[in-house]
């Protein structure tokens, strides 16, 4: 066995998806005795769709979910307010998926489940990582079945209470504040319509109800109950009908919910030796801008490809390259909960710092940039789509990215001579419209190399260049 990941949430399913679909022997295990069952993080972010293409799960993604709904705010009958999260923009040749796209968690994880199972690996529910040991060679780690499992590489995707973490004694530093808390609990609830969300706020407290895509059910979020022996129904009934004021809007079940306490903390390392960190093992968010599922994904599908190939610089790029986003990520979310907290008027209005479409590797290990006069996208930038023309076909360029290679652009010049065999597809740019140029901003004489995670690794003019960089970063021979 090459890979053992521990825990099936978003991260680790997506990282099993990144390799089964290379070919890595992988196991995924987690505790749990159920697939979780709650909306939790239902924003999918622009860049979490694209990664979502490449993985071969974005139609489902797509067909069960929706842009999310207008929201209002009232005060009684009365219209206080009115807005969308974000307003939705059309497609551009460069950015195929522009807007957030809601989905319950339940449902992205069921989605990525199906897809890790049509690469033949099912997740092995009721089986906990216990201990592991390490060595030069592999990872032997015991699970609560009572197999030893010894592997190249374990990877810990089990969450912010992570045992992977712990049992490396890599420290959490951070804030927990028991003073700020939020029940979220999905409900079936007659009475009201789902053409928009509704907010009844009473001080700091009142009540919120959401339509959640995709299902009959909505998310509903309220101060936490005092009283534990309240029926978790007849809590969030009394709650809502003392916030609306409305007599008619009846909870009738409650299929899930969680009392979300505010918690903001970073690993100090997400690697130790053969063992990696991922998600929110590494990171724990407040909800506020959607990033910590958005993040956890993203982590994944930098180090899935990473650990197939096994090099040296790859493995040691994942820490840098993955600490600076989640650093950003959580920096964000802060900002977002400190306006919630002001009760500031746009507190609910996301802008696309939350989409990850502009997170780069820029001073990363992996990018190499040795233009003289670089254009305004480099070495480390995530390579845009636009719609081109190769052999005489018209594509776009994720099209060609789509896939476990390498990918080489060339810019007003001819493809090079090396035989990198299928490791890397080489193409010569036509581009009819101009929409490649805009994006890439890149002069005739031009080589971009795109890593298999669509982010530009080496912009150059030299072909020799290209096979140093691609032998170097992947330890293979020369070609
Ligand atoms: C109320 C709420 C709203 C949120 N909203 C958003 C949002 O809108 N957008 C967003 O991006 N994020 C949001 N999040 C955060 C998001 O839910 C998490 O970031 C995401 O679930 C993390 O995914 P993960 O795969 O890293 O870990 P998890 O989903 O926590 O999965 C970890 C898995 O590991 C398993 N496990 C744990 N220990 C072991 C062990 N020893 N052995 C085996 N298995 C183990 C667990 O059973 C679990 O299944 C929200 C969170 C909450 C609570």
């Amino acid at each position: 066995m090459d890979v053992l990941v521990v825990g099936a949430g978003p991260a680790g399913l997506t990282l099993g998806i990144a390799l089964a679909s290379r070919g890595v022997a992988v196991r995924v295990v987690d505790q749990a005795d159920a697939f979780f069952g709650g909306s939790r993080a239902d924003g999918i972010m622009p860049r979490t769709l694209e990664v979502f293409a490449d993985l071969d799960v974005l139609d489902p993604v797509l067909a069960n979910g929706d842009l999310g709904t207008l929201m209002r705010a009232y005060k009684g009958d009365e219209v206080v307010w009115e807005g969308e999260m974000s307003t939705p923009v059309d497609p551009t040749p460069s950015t195929p998926y522009p807007n957030i796209w809601m989905v319950p968690q339940f449902r992205t994880e069921e989605i990525l489940r199906t897809r890790l199972a049509s690469l033949g690996v099912e997740v092995e529910m009721r089986t906990a990582l216990v201990d592991f040991t390490q060595d030069d060679d592999g990872v032997t780690a015991t699970l609560s079945t009572g197999e030893r499992v010894r592997v190249r590489y374990l990877v810990g995707a089990d969450g912010g209470r992570s045992t992977v973490r712990k049992k490396l004694g890599i420290p959490f530093p951070g804030e927990t504040d028991e003073a700020t808390t939020v029940l979220f609990a999905d409900a079936r609830i007659d009475g009201i319509t789902r053409d928009h969300g509704r907010v009844w706020p009473i001080g700091d407290g009142g009540a919120g109800v959401v339509p959640l895509a995709g299902t009959d059910l909505f998310v509903v979020t309220a101060r936490p109950p005092t009283d534990a022996a309240e029926p978790i129904r007849d809590y969030l009934q009394r709650t809502i009908t003392e916030a609306s004021g409305r007599d008619d809007i009846v909870v009738r079940e409650v299929t899930w919910h969680t009392t979300w306490r505010s918690n903001t903390r970073l690993a100090e390392r997400f690697r130790d030796g053969r063992v990696f960190l991922i998600g929110d093992a590494g990171h724990v968010h407040p909800p506020t801008g959607g990033q910590g599922m958005n993040t956890g994904i993203q982590d994944a599908y930098n180090l899935g490809w990473k650990l197939a190939a096994g090099s040296d610089i790859l493995l040691d790029s994942y820490e840098p390259e993955r600490m600076k986003a989640a650093r950003a990520a959580l920096d964000l979310a802060t900002q977002l909960l400190e306006k919630h907290r002001r009760g500031d008027a746009d507190a609910h209005v996301r802008g696309p710092e939350v989409q990850g479409l502009t997170l780069n590797y820029r001073d990363g290990l992996l990018s190499r940039d040795d233009r003289e006069h670089p254009g305004a996208t480099v070495a480390g930038d995530r390579a845009p789509d636009a719609p081109v023309t190769v052999d005489g076909n018209a594509v776009r360029l994720f099209d060609l990215f789509h896939g476990p290679h390498w990918t080489l652009l060339a810019f007003g010049t001819s493809i090079p001579r090396h035989d990198f065999g299928d490791a890397v597809r080489a193409y010569r740019i036509v581009d009819p419209d101009g929409h490649a140029r805009a994006a890439y901003d890149m002069a005739d004489g031009t080589l971009a190399l795109v890593r298999p995670d669509g982010y530009l690794g080496l912009v150059t003019t030299s072909a020799d260049r290209v096979a140093d960089y691609w032998a170097t970063v992947t330890g293979q021979s020369r070609p």
